[in-house]
């Protein structure tokens, strides 16, 4: 079994390769230590190793894990957000990747103007329209910035997406084309407010391939920390 740390110089030969690939800057691109499910011990290896923005897809690891992880991490809400659990994270997360209902962008701003500060947020696009995932749908993208455009306390930064799963990770190169087509699309509307330039997609099994289609946020758990286990799960 390969360390955490072989495990990241692993990860990041491949961004700096697929970066090149496609004529981008290794310093372009975040590498997002996706750390669900793993212990803070096993976390700080990867921190050791530079990794210092961390992404979480359930609020009460965020807040377990906050204190003993300390200053100088940077953490970023990767999942579904319930409204009612915006007050735990608000002033604890540096981004929250997947807004996607006028509700919850209504309430972040809020909780965010309480603290004032301002949110950075990205809107989570359901790409490839599949049922069972969360995200607005792409032809509905910009109606919503519109909607959540005017909140003087969020500051969208770009789009997100979480691509369906597939062995192939060419099948994936499709809908991360469309996530930066729908990027620049948007851009292009001169929305008050809103100029993105955040694009969070690509996981361990197909990152290479958002990489190359203008990811600027790679999320990568397994990759990094190996398979996760759910205990509680069975
Ligand atoms: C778990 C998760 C990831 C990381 O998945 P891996 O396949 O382990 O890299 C990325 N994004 C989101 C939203 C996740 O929930």
């Amino acid at each position: 079994m390969k360390t955490i740390k072989q495990n990241i110089q692993i990860v990041e030969e491949k961004i700096t390769a697929a970066a090149e690939r496609a004529g981008r800057k290794r310093e372009d691109v975040l590498l997002l230590a996706v750390s669900k499910t793993k212990p803070v011990e096993v976390i700080r290896e990867a921190v050791a190793c530079g990794l210092t923005s961390l992404g979480e897809n359930k609020v009460q690891e965020i807040m377990e894990k906050y204190e003993p992880m300390g200053d100088g991490v940077h953490w970023h809400l990767i999942g579904h957000l319930q409204t009612n659990k915006v007050k735990y994270i608000i002033d604890k997360v540096d981004m929250i990747h997947s807004v996607e209902s006028l509700r919850l962008a209504e309430e972040i701003n809020k909780r965010a103007a309480a603290k004032s500060l301002v949110m950075d947020v990205l809107v989570e696009v359901n790409m490839a329209e599949e049922e069972s995932k969360f995200g607005i749908q792409p032809e509905r993208v910009e109606e919503f910035l519109r909607q959540i455009a005017p909140l003087p306390h969020i500051r969208v930064r770009g789009l997100m997406t979480v691509a369906p799963f597939v062995e192939n990770p060419e099948e994936n190169r499709v809908y991360f084309r469309k996530m930066r087509e729908l990027l620049v699309d948007m851009n292009q509307k001169k929305i008050d407010n809103i100029n993105m330039d955040v694009l969070s997609m690509g996981m361990t099994g197909d990152y290479e391939v958002a990489i190359e289609e203008g990811a600027t946020i790679v999320r990568v758990g397994t990759g990094i920390f190996g398979e996760r286990y759910y205990p509680n799960r069975g």
